[in-house]
């Protein structure tokens, strides 16, 4: 196996496992793959072993790298898993078949309108500032209740709940308060746990991980 391939199979046996103890199947659990910096000669490996579900965390870089990757490979499914800005709502809208990064209002407002445009429903999860942390993104956990309110309301199709938790800390308590949250409000799905982490969050109930360093080395 080359190492990609072989790093993609150490993946995915830790997520069956993971998934085991916590008796459930690891067919319930998405690995996203986030590419994010890797230029394409780094992603194409990674297609050829498999792995067909990836993740960007900016519009622009996505939009230079996939569309040729996807002509060759079109059942691909691309994620968004970082920020996104109200005036990039069309483009991320035409290129994405998931986007993780919903976290307020305005958003909501502009992707309502950029899928009413395009015809096309592409599910969101709503990022929550899990931590309350004053520099990190997310939705805070008291304004959650009306964002979801507002998202039943119009176009945007809310499949669940992610988060980044604080770094440097256990994630365990963040990860069960997500999975609560969610209960709580009737969705089924869990954006949680990274490269670091991902065992403890599909312990918790994650239905998707976003793994990036632990699939291609580290970012410079
Ligand atoms: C970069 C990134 C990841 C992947 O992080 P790794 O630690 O490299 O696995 C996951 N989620 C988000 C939102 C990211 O920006």
């Amino acid at each position: 196996m080359d190492q990609p391939a072989a790093l993609l199979a150490d993946i995915r046996e830790r997520i069956a496992h993971a998934a085991g103890v916590a008796r459930r199947q690891p067919g319930e659990i998405t690995l996203v793959a986030i590419s994010k910096t890797h230029p394409a000669d780094r992603i194409v490996p990674l297609i050829a072993a498999g792995q067909r579900v990836f993740g960007e965390n900016r519009v622009q870089e996505a939009q230079d790298k996939w569309p040729a990757l996807r002509e060759q490979h079109p059942e691909i499914a691309l994620h968004l898993v970082g920020q996104l800005q109200s005036n990039k709502a069309d483009e991320a809208v035409r290129l994405f078949d998931c986007i993780h990064s919903l976290d307020r209002p305005s958003l909501l407002t502009a992707l309502a309108k950029a899928m009413d445009k395009a015809g096309r429903q592409v599910p969101c999860f709503v990022q929550v500032n899990i931590g309350a942390e004053a520099q990190k993104g997310g939705c805070a956990i008291a304004d959650l209740p009306a964002m979801l309110a507002a998202a039943r309301g119009g176009e945007v199709p809310v499949i669940g709940l992610m988060c980044v938790p604080p770094a440097g800390i256990e994630p365990a308590p963040f990860f069960a308060l997500l999975g609560k949250l969610a209960a709580d409000n009737g969705l089924a799905g869990l954006s949680m746990g990274m490269s670091d982490d991902f065992e403890t969050a599909i312990m918790l109930g994650a239905t998707h991980v976003r793994v990036g360093s632990a699939l291609f080395g580290t970012r410079r």
